[in-house]
């Protein structure tokens, strides 16, 4: 199973993740990141279906995908 992991405190709030994921279980939440940023939080980590758009789609590369063990970042030169 694929778990999603969003580092908060690289988050700048933009919603593109939200808008990329198919399932549409990505959410804002209503709470302040270190940078004064409402954060992307998993609603439903449960339906993920593992696509990884939302890694590939953050321009910060808030997102990993933790899959079997194997951590995968992606754009991280
Ligand atoms: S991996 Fe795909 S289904 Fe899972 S949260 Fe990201 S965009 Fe949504
Ligand atoms: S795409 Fe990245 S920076 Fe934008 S809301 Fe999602 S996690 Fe935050």
């Amino acid at each position: 199973m694929s778990q999603i992991v969003i580092e908060k405190d690289r988050c700048k709030g933009c919603e593109l993740c939200v808008t990329a994921c198919p399932q549409q279980i990505l959410g804002m939440t209503t709470q302040l990141n270190a940078k004064g940023y409402f954060y992307a939080e998993v609603a439903e980590p449960m339906r993920c279906i593992g696509c990884r758009l939302c890694c590939i789609t953050c321009p910060d590369m808030a997102i990993t995908m933790n899959t079997h063990g194997t951590v995968y970042h992606y754009f991280s030169y």
